[in-house]
């Protein structure tokens, strides 16, 4: 039975990866039923909404989609479709596998990790009061005053909620993507010797969690010591479970050990539904010039496929995807020696090295 999959192509260069993958997704031979759905700001611009209830019907409805990038405006504008894609569906973990694929130029070709990183809490759960604001006068006299705890008059104030609820479901998803993916061993990242009630209570939950799946390994690292050892011994980790801010800060040091943005896919997963987008953006200088790399977008395809329960197939695009980097030779310019390499391929010739390699 076919797959009903929500497309969503995105804007800037999203259109031109989404049609790659698409391409090279048909071509490992399962079916796909696809509801193309529109998002960014190509849509913005034609009925002034970024996000129509139709794209967020449409993964209601199937339960899973792939996304090319869409732009967020810097200043004005509208708000980060990814982020009102995360609260509505509650998509909880984003998952970031980062490997260094032979060929790739690295200076950590033994990378292997895979970042779930927490995405509804923490930090970037957007409770914020601005220098100044009644809200921190208020804040700033019941710290001082009642809890004995004062801040500086001039301050802007973050508040950092990690709950037990967040921090259960994020870890279980580590150890369950262990268990499905053959991994041995889960590292939870914290800060708990700073932050005891938040990070600390993260980390105590997780030390709980693993409790109950004896057969992957656990350990626990200071972030600031992970961030360190990855650089210096990443073979020595597997799969890393981090809240919000730690783990998007670490997704892009790992897409930096593996070779960069073009190759750094992610997964955002909940309960209800589950969405496949690299994690670069829109790189909107290159838009419509057929150019950037859709490896990232196409690996997120293959996590997709894996979310499907399609195994083979995604192990066969994978695995046609890493031949066509180590060969090197039908590559986009950011996998060659050079950026302005004269033998650089498009986005849309990669996709056909992919899929004939699969087919050979
Ligand atoms: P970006 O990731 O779009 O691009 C930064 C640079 O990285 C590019 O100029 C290019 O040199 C390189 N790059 C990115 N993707 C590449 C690829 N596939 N192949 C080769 N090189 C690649 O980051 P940005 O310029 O900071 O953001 C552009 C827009 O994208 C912003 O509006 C931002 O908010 C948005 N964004 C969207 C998503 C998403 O949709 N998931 C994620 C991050 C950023």
């Amino acid at each position: 039975m076919a797959h009903e999959v929500t497309f969503i192509p995105g804007d800037g260069t999203g259109p031109e990866l989404a049609e790659a993958t698409r391409r090279v997704l048909e071509a490992t031979g399962v079916e796909f039923e696809w509801d193309e759905q529109p998002a960014g700001e190509d849509v913005y611009a034609d009925e002034g909404n970024p996000f129509p209830d139709r794209t967020l019907g449409s993964i209601k409805r199937t339960k899973v989609g792939i996304k090319g990038p869409t732009t967020t405006p810097v200043g004005s504008g509208f708000r980060s479709i990814n982020v009102q894609l995360r609260k509505e569906l509650d998509l909880y973990a984003c998952i970031r596998p980062c490997k260094a694929y032979p060929g790739v130029r690295t200076r950590f070709p033994e990378t292997d990790i895979v970042i779930v990183r927490e995405n509804t809490e923490d930090l970037y759960a957007g409770i914020e009061f601005e220098n100044g604001s009644d809200e921190v006068k208020k804040l700033a006299k019941f710290l001082g005053e009642e809890l004995d705890s004062p801040v500086r008059d001039d301050a802007g104030i973050s508040i950092k909620p990690i709950s037990v609820f967040g921090s259960e479901r994020i870890v279980e998803a580590a150890f369950d993507y262990a268990e499905k993916n053959g991994r041995g061993k889960v590292t939870a990242a914290h800060k708990a010797n700073i932050m005891k009630f938040s990070d600390g209570l993260f980390l105590e939950v997780a030390r709980k969690v693993a409790e109950k799946h004896p057969e992957v390994e656990f350990e626990d690292r200071i972030i600031d010591n992970l961030c360190n050892q990855l650089v210096s011994r990443p073979e020595e980790y597997d799969v890393i479970v981090l809240p919000n801010l730690y783990g998007d800060i670490v997704s892009d040091l790992g897409a930096g050990m593996i070779g960069g943005l073009g190759l750094a896919p992610g997964g955002n997963i909940g309960t209800e539904a589950a969405m496949f987008e690299a994690t670069h953006g829109s790189a909107p200088k290159y838009k419509g010039q057929n150019k950037v790399n859709p490896t990232a977008l196409m690996l997120s395809g293959v996590l997709m496929l894996r979310h499907v329960e399609e195994i083979p197939a995604a192990d066969k695009m994978e695995a046609a995807i890493a031949e066509v980097i180590r060969k090197g030779e039908k590559v986009t310019y950011d996998l060659k020696p050079t950026r302005d390499d004269p033998s650089a391929v498009g986005t849309s010739e990669f996709a056909d090295a992919v899929i004939e390699e699969m087919n050979s």
